[in-house]
Order: C-alpha cells, then structure tokens, then sequence
C-alpha cells in the first residue's frame, strides 16, 4: 500500500497533475465505461443495498453522469487564470490568479450512496488535474469490486490508486502524506481522519452526518409535507445522510399528518414494501440489528416489522416521541422516523437549536414570513423549503455541512475549487520603478498617504 501512494506522490513529484487536456479525456472515458457498465452496477447495488433501478440511476448513475458533463461543460472555464484588479499604488503592476491541482488526495467513501460518494469526489477531483487515492467502503462489497474495475478501466495507478478495506487499514493509509483529505461519513470518524490530517498539516473536507428536522409549521400543506418526508426519508431504506431524521409538527396537525404518512407509505411502496421493488435493504445485518433495537414497540405507528435473514426494515414511523427520547440521542440513519409535536414554533426553533447543527434541514410551510424567520434562526448545512433532499441534485448549489456536520462543500463548481489551490500572483514589471517604496523614507511618508488614502 505504502508503494503503490509513493508511486502516485513520486508521479506528482516528477510531472504535476493532469493537464487539462488529460483531465477531458479521461473524464469522458469515464462516463463512457459508466455508460456501458451500468446493468453491472445496478447489480451491485441491488445485491448491497436492495436498490431498485430507478433510485439507481437517480441517485447514484445518472447523478454521476450529470457530475460529469457539467464539469467536461465548465472545465476550460474554471481552469482558466483568472484577472483581478491592482491597487493604483502598485502601479504598473498586474494581478491574476492561477488555479492549480492541490497534489494527491485522498478520498475516503461510506457505503449508502457507494457509486455517487465515491465517484462524485473523484469527478471533482480529476477535473481539478490531481492524482487520487480513492477508498471505497468495506460494507458495500459488491459496488467497491465494481468501482475498481471501472476505475482501472480508465486510470492508470499513478493517476488513481483504488485500496479497500475498513477502520484498520484506512488508519494506515491515514499515516500516509496527502495534500487533501476528503471523507465522506460519520462525524465521529470524522474526528479520527482530522486528528490523522493534523500530524501532516492536510486540510480536510468532511461530509458529516448527523440529525436533520424535518419541520412543518401551522400553514403547511400538509398532505404535500407527509409525502415529500415519506419520498425524502424512505428513499434508500433511510440510509441517506440528508434524509429527515425526525418531525416536528404542530400538535393540532399530527393526527392528519401521520395519517397522510401512513397513505403515502402504502401508496409507494404497496401493503407490504418487502415485496415491493423499489424499497431498499439495510446494508448489513448488524446494521439492522442496531435499528431494530432503537424502536420502542409501544411507539409504533406504521411498520416496525424486521426481517433479519432478508436485511429487511419496514418503513417505520413512531408516535408520542418527546426530546428525551433514546431514539433521539443520535443520528437514526435507517427507516425509522420518530414524529414529535409542538405548540409554539418560537419553541421549536429553539429544540432546534439546542442541538447540534444538522447537515439539512426542511420546513414546510405557506407562509413567507414564516419561511424568512425560520431561515434566518436556524443554522444547517443545506436545505429546502418544502421539499426534501432535492437541493443536493441542482450543481450550483454547493453541498455540505457546517458544525458537527462537517466543513468545506462540493458539487459543481464547487467541487473543482474544494480541490483547487488558488495561486495568487502579482506581475510587475522592472522597466519602471518608482522609488517611493525604498528607503530612506524621509519627505515620502505624505505621499504615501496621499497614494494609500
Ligand atoms: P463511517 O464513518 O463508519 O465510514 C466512512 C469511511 O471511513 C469508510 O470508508 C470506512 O472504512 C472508514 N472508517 C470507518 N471507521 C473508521 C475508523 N475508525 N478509522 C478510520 N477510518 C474509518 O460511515 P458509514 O457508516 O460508512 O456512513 C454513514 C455515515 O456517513 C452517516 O453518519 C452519514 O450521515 C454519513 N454520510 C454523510 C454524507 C454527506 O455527504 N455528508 C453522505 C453519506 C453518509
């Protein structure tokens, strides 16, 4: 392992990054071996997580091949030096600024979205011209064996270096020098990989997880919010970290509102969604086993139905929940949603507050007064206004959280400039050379003043 990142930082050493026209074709030779893979990774993706063909190609296919061709869209653009202005007093000076590859990176992936979280950082990464370690997750066997193969389709191991493996051997290649990390997965691995990056000074992007409201005020729509919340939270059997984790309804509509949740459940996924293609699986049985004992079964009010030998949660949602609640301690990330009421939205908005700032947040409502408030008190990563999840899906909105949910963004642009270096360069010239600027300053401190003011 050690030899094979020394082969990419020497790479580094002796020729850069990959030069633009590098980065375009192999770019597009990456969505052609996608293109022509897909079936294979359905599979895999069906095998790891129970994933039906459209969230596939939703959520994880065509959002890369969306990643792509905006960046092979806008990547002589974004590559290209940019012009800025020069103080009068630097005269006959020019600016500019010169974006550059940051080196080798590392990318470390979790296993709910395995195709999207791996791929997309690449994506970024590559238009960008750095060379990249890529580390799939352990769980997700089949996607991670597929993501190699396409990945040695297209790159040669000194431009992108697939290594598997779980908390041990990351923590190995953790040792190693890189000149970005970007980790996509739990806040309380977070800490490890920012802990490692510390001991080489590497900056870090952290795509955290954590509790996302799902927050719905007196005037919302209330049969629109129950079914955006069923479409955001039960997508993916619930392992998505921007899906609403709990509910907070006015007291006065949780009888309608749960009984719209109840209808729309049926509706997408039919009486018994074990049977229904286009709900997923928990990713491992211990996975399931740690859900299954988070429901109170006094508390249920559709679903709570576990099938360990199949992976199988049904979608599960839970009553008279108050913030004390063991369900509410820490992030559910499974199909499991708690609804908890409230009187006041003043009130509300504090609960929210008290906790950890979350990677989304969704409000559903109709009024924009409301809308405004609510925006400007609560702090989240990214987010909605009546809808759920969706924000994620528009490129020039970049994506990422804040607090506990982690630090720096991506998606679009942004992910070019998350591994960018931003090379500041002032360009004078020796054929003039005013002499107000070397000593012995006597007589010239008015002018300077005059030139500064
Ligand atoms: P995880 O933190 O357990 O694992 C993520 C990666 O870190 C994996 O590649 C894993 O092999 C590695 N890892 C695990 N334990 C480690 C350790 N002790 N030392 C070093 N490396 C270690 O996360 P997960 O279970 O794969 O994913 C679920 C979490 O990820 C949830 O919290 C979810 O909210 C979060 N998530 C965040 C985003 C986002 O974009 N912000 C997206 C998806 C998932």
């Amino acid at each position: 392992m050690q030899d094979q990142i020394s082969l990419l930082r020497n790479t580094w050493n002796e020729v850069g990054g990959l030069s633009l026209e590098q980065r375009r074709l192999k770019l597009l030779a990456l969505k052609k071996v996608i293109e022509l893979r897909e079936a294979a990774i359905s599979k895999a993706l069906k095998i790891d997580l129970g994933k039906g063909a459209f969230e596939t190609y939703s959520s994880e296919v065509g959002f890369i091949l969306g990643d792509i061709k905006f960046a092979l869209k806008n990547l002589s653009r974004w590559s290209q030096l940019r012009r800025v202005s020069t103080p009068l007093a630097l005269w006959p000076a020019r600016s500019f600024i010169v974006p550059e590859p940051l080196g080798v990176v590392l990318i470390l992936a979790p296993w709910n979205y395995p195709f999207q979280l791996s791929l997309s950082p690449l994506v970024g990464a590559i238009s960008a011209g750095n060379r990249i370690v890529l580390k799939p997750s352990e769980f997700s066997i089949e996607t991670t064996k597929i993501i190699r193969s396409i990945v040695e389709d297209v790159f040669t191991s000194s431009e992108v270096l697939v290594l598997e493996g779980g908390a041990s051997e990351t923590q190995e290649i953790l040792k190693e020098k890189f000149d970005h990390i970007f980790f996509t997965g739990s806040t309380q691995v977070g800490k490890v990989v920012m802990r490692a990056a510390a001991e080489h000074l590497t900056p870090v992007t952290l795509e955290l997880g954590g509790k996302s409201p799902f927050l719905v005020d007196e005037t919302a729509n209330i049969d629109k919010a129950a079914k955006r919340c069923v479409w955001g939270k039960f997508m993916n059997a619930g392992q998505t970290c921007v899906a609403p984790d709990y509910v907070l309804v006015p007291k006065a509509k949780e009888q309608e509102f749960t009984e719209r949740l109840r209808v729309h459940i049926e509706n997408f996924y039919g009486t018994n969604p074990e049977i229904s293609d286009d709900y997923g699986r928990m990713i491992s049985s211990r996975h399931l086993e740690r859900l299954g004992a988070m429901i109170p079964a006094d508390k249920i009010v559709v679903g709570g139905v576990v099938n360990i030998e199949s992976r199988y949660l049904a979608p599960t949602v839970l009553k008279n929940i108050s913030w004390d609640d063991k369900i509410m301690e820490g992030e559910i990330f499974g199909p499991i949603l708690p609804v908890l009421t409230y009187t006041d939205l003043s009130r509300a908005v504090q609960e929210i507050n008290a906790r950890p700032r979350p990677l989304a947040f969704y409000f559903f409502s109709e009024d924009r007064k409301n809308m405004k408030r609510v925006l400007s008190e609560v702090s989240f990563g990214g987010g909605c206004i009546n809808d759920t999840v969706v924000h994620l899906a528009n490129h020039e909105l970049p994506f990422g959280g804040v607090g506990d949910s982690g630090m720096g963004s991506y998606h679009g642009r942004k992910s070019f400039e998350t591994f960018t270096h931003f090379k500041s360069v002032l360009r004078n010239t020796t054929r003039v050379d005013i002499p107000i600027r070397y000593p012995p300053y006597k007589g010239k401190l008015g002018l300077l003043k005059f030139f500064l003011g």
